[in-house]
């Protein structure tokens, strides 16, 4: 029996020892990874204190009660003592964060981005403005046109040689571009060349008096560089009343020429041509660049054109659902592109496209 209790005996000692010296390691490990492979050292499959219960066998039976009882609170108690530091190492490193994460409430803020607008929609605007002082409220149409609006309707039938000005992009008929071969929409639908099909489309919405500005997008079928783009802004103005004149549309020009450019810009109209305006002229204003001498950016005449305009073909007065022999009408039409390259005397057309930021932060303030 000795034998026996000796077995019994010594397997207590090995558990006392193995809690004891579990117990100490663990308050001196640092991290996770450390406790648990501290747990696989005693607890786990082939840990220390696994491979001593193994040898439970040894015992005599009626020493193994108290033995195996003794393991088996060993084990729990270092099972808490894990979880325990675990749970005390996660809870300082909790801590040791926010040691660290500074808060200053004295610090400055942050400065928040704020954007500005494009040159072109503030010169927009301001043309919305200055028009807006005349009475002109803003009317907007699709930049997808059909045929009839963009041309037919505006006095410009389909063998007419003024279809040459406009280098039209079609809608491609549907199924005609996957099909390889793209051709245009039968429907003759393009994205509108220019702003006048908006002329028609207040026409027929509105009930004269009419005083409208159309701005908006156009598009073209142009060789890009420094002064053409496919894509470009026309601002589109159009009266009618019962009694308008040349007259009218002179004062109303020369009015937004000083407006836009200064009180004492000179201006001058000569004879153009339009197949929706009759009569037709060009606007020019005194160059912004030489003032009147002659240089490159003048084409060394003096002037610059910025638009053109005219009195309402009475077609087109028809064709907007009027009687030409009760209202008249006039119309003008210019480039937001080009007014803006005049006002900030820019070089190149394309920077106005390029989304380059070193450009467009030069326009922060407004102007
Ligand atoms: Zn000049």
């Amino acid at each position: 029996m000795s034998n026996s209790t000796d077995a019994a005996e010594a397997l207590l000692a090995e558990v006392a020892r193995i809690r004891s010296e579990a117990t100490t390691r663990l308050d001196t490990i640092p991290d996770a990874t450390g406790v648990e492979a501290l747990r696989v050292e005693v607890l786990g499959r082939s840990g220390s204190l696994t491979a001593l219960l193994r040898r439970l066998g040894n015992v005599p039976p009626a020493d193994r009660p108290a033995v195996g009882r003794t393991a088996n609170e060993a084990r729990q108690e270092l099972e808490t003592a894990f979880a325990e530091r675990l749970e005390r190492l996660a809870q300082g490193e909790l801590s040791d964060r926010l040691a660290h994460e500074a808060l200053d409430m004295t610090a400055p803020g942050r400065p928040v981005r704020v954007g500005h607008l494009h040159p072109l929609m503030t010169v927009e605007r301001d043309l919305r403005e200055i028009f807006h002082a005349f009475g002109f409220e803003v009317f907007e149409g699709p930049e997808i046109e059909s045929d009839l609006m963009n041309f037919e309707l505006l006095n410009i039938p389909p063998d007419h040689p003024s279809r040459d000005l406009w280098d039209t992009l079609y809608v491609a008929e549907p199924g005609s571009v996957e099909a390889g071969s793209p051709r245009p929409a039968e429907d003759g639908t393009t994205l509108r060349p220019h702003t006048s099909p908006v002329q028609i489309r207040a026409m027929r919405t509105l009930a004269p008096p009419i005083r409208v500005l159309m701005p908006g997008r156009c598009y073209r079928y142009e060789a890009v560089d420094a002064a053409h783009g496919f894509e470009f802004f026309q601002v589109e103005g159009l009266v009618v009343d019962r009694d308008t004149s040349l007259a009218d549309l002179k004062g109303v020009l020369e009015e937004f020429a000083r407006a836009m450019f200064g009180a004492d810009t000179r201006t001058r109209f000569r004879p153009g041509y339009y197949p929706f305006t009759e009569p037709s002229a060009a606007f020019d204003i005194g160059c912004l660049v030489c003032g009147g001498p002659g240089c490159p950016a003048c084409g060394r005449t003096g002037w610059m054109t910025i638009l053109g305009a005219g009195m309402v073909h009475p077609t087109v007065l028809r064709n907007g659902g009027l009687d030409p022999d009760e209202f008249q009408g006039y119309a003008f039409g210019m480039g937001l592109d080009r007014l803006t390259l005049l006002r900030h005397a820019i070089p190149d057309l394309r920077l106005l496209m390029s989304a380059d930021l070193r450009f467009l932060e030069q326009f922060s303030g407004g102007r």
